[in-house]
């Protein structure tokens, strides 16, 4: 009726003594019952769940670090992730990281909601013998987790899906709308102004989720919903550390999209660059190494020089390059010349591994050149007008045999990038146009010009 186990534990403090002294018996030590736990937890090294993510070799790592590089004043966010590599892993400098992200629970509850599930819903798919489909078959899977870890949810509407909407659709001013958003242009090159579908869901990047959203009429069932979705694909990264640095650990950095959405609904954030930012350090996401792009990995010959281009998170592979010529040279390597050209807006917002850069060019491992292009007022500087500022050493080097390598946004860096380069070679040789193209595409051709780019808009 009170402390019944206070008195059970005086009890039982003599009862073993007495018993083992009438017996005549000796007890083998134990281990501290605080330090053995009664049920032992281990993570299983699992395959990802979609047949189509596992084709990949995907594999679970710990994220060892996450911690972000731009100043807390930056609206924008730059993740450096650490993650262990799993035994038998490995990498090289200049390989990708592709990372299998999750949907966001946000995004996936817009779904449950669209389509009046809750979220413990359970499904069953079937599908007829002639549908190929990566979806687990004939067994029960909650909504919720087919959702967030099988299938894109921000794609663009192509038009052959807004042409299944309606047929789903029976009010007809929603049915005029949607009529309207696919048609195709009746001139084989429709101007922006009247091709609807790219000024009201290319532009914006309405997914067919936002258009079921704005047309509430459309009654398409669920199973054709999914059956309009791509698979979730990997994302890529630029493995931004060395295996002379750390082997058993790559590093990535992951510019965050996170901004007002074109559509004009809400927020628009990237699927893998903010699953990847939200990860604590010590979970696990699903990931594989894969080769880099032939080439674009540091020279055989350390004495090779190196011109590296690469401004914003375009730096990552180049800080692995870095930490390659680094440890060749604490080994005693004769290493040549490396120049980078990094680029950001500004020197207390968004300088990316500023101490590790100004460190590396103290030592003598770099001739570091930053681009700032919202410093001042005005006329924006960007890597390529540093290019052409620094264009003696820059064909020093390239006349010593230099391999060029450019990495970042394919969409204006890139191509001003190649300008720059040609002007360089006009203006120290006082050739044409014509002859610096030729140059450059024998560079290409040559294996010195090395580009590793992404659409980032
Ligand atoms: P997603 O969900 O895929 O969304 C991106 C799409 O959203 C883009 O089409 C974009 O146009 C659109 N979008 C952007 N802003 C908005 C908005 N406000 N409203 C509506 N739509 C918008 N990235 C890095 O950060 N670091 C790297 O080192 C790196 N290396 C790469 C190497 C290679 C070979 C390739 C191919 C890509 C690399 N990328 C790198 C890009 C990276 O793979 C992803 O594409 C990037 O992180 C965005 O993926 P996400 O899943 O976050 O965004």
């Amino acid at each position: 009726a009170d402390d019944f186990d206070r008195d059970f534990e005086r009890w039982v403090a003599d009862f073993w003594p007495a018993l083992l002294e009438h017996f005549d018996l000796e007890l083998e030590p134990v281990e501290d019952e605080a330090t053995v736990a009664p049920l032992r937890v281990e993570i299983v090294q699992d395959r990802h769940p979609s047949p189509y993510v596992a084709a990949f070799g995907a594999k679970p790592m710990t994220i060892a670090e996450n911690r972000e590089l731009q100043d807390p004043s930056s609206p924008r966010s730059t993740r450096h992730l650490e993650l262990v590599l799993p035994t038998g892993v490995e990498y090289q400098t200049g390989d990708h990281l592709g990372v299998i992200a999750r949907n966001d629970e946000a995004l996936v509850r817009r779904v449950l909601n669209r389509f009046a599930f809750d979220q413990q819903t359970r499904i069953r798919i079937q599908a007829s013998s002639a549908t190929r489909t990566e979806f687990p078959v004939d067994q029960p899977i909650a909504v919720e987790q087919l959702l967030t870890d099988y299938v894109e949810l921000q794609d663009v509407a192509t038009r052959s899906q807004i042409k299944t909407m309606l047929k789903y659709t029976e009010c007809p001013p929603d049915k005029k709308a949607l009529a309207e958003l696919c048609v195709e242009g009746t001139q084989a090159d429709p101007t922006p102004e009247d091709d609807l579908y790219r000024k009201t869901v290319l532009e914006p990047r309405r997914s067919v989720l936002d258009l079921l959203e704005d047309y509430h009429a459309c009654e398409m069932p669920f199973g054709v919903y999914l059956s309009l979705l791509s698979p979730l694909r990997p994302r890529y990264y630029s493995i931004s550390s060395s295996p002379r640095e750390m082997d058993r650990i790559c590093s990535i950095t992951v510019g965050v999209v996170d901004a007002p959405a074109r559509s004009g609904r809400g927020t628009y954030r990237g699927t893998c660059s903010t699953y990847l930012a939200s990860k604590p350090k010590g979970s696990a996401v699903y990931a594989f190494v894969r080769r880099g792009q032939s080439g674009f990995e540091p020279p055989q010959d350390p004495r090779t020089p190196m011109i590296m281009i690469g401004p914003g998170t375009g730096i990552a592979p180049f800080r692995g390059f870095l930490q390659d010529r680094a440890a060749a040279k604490v080994a005693g390597e004769d290493v040549g010349p490396s120049m980078l050209f990094f680029g950001c807006r500004r020197p207390r917002e968004d300088y990316l591994y500023q101490e590790e850069l100004q460190s590396y060019a103290g030592q003598g491992v770099v001739e570091l050149t930053v681009a700032f292009s919202r410093e001042k007022e005005g006329d924006k500087c960007y890597v390529q007008h540093k290019i052409a500022e620094f264009s003696d050493r820059v064909w020093e080097l390239l006349e010593a045999g230099a391999n060029v390598y450019v990495c970042g946004d394919a969409n204006a860096m890139a191509p001003g990038v190649r300008d720059a380069f040609r002007q360089v070679h006009q203006t120290k040789t006082g050739g044409t146009e014509e002859q610096a193209r030729a140059w450059l595409d024998e560079l290409v051709g040559s294996s010195r010009y090395h580009v590793d780019v992404w659409s980032s808009t």
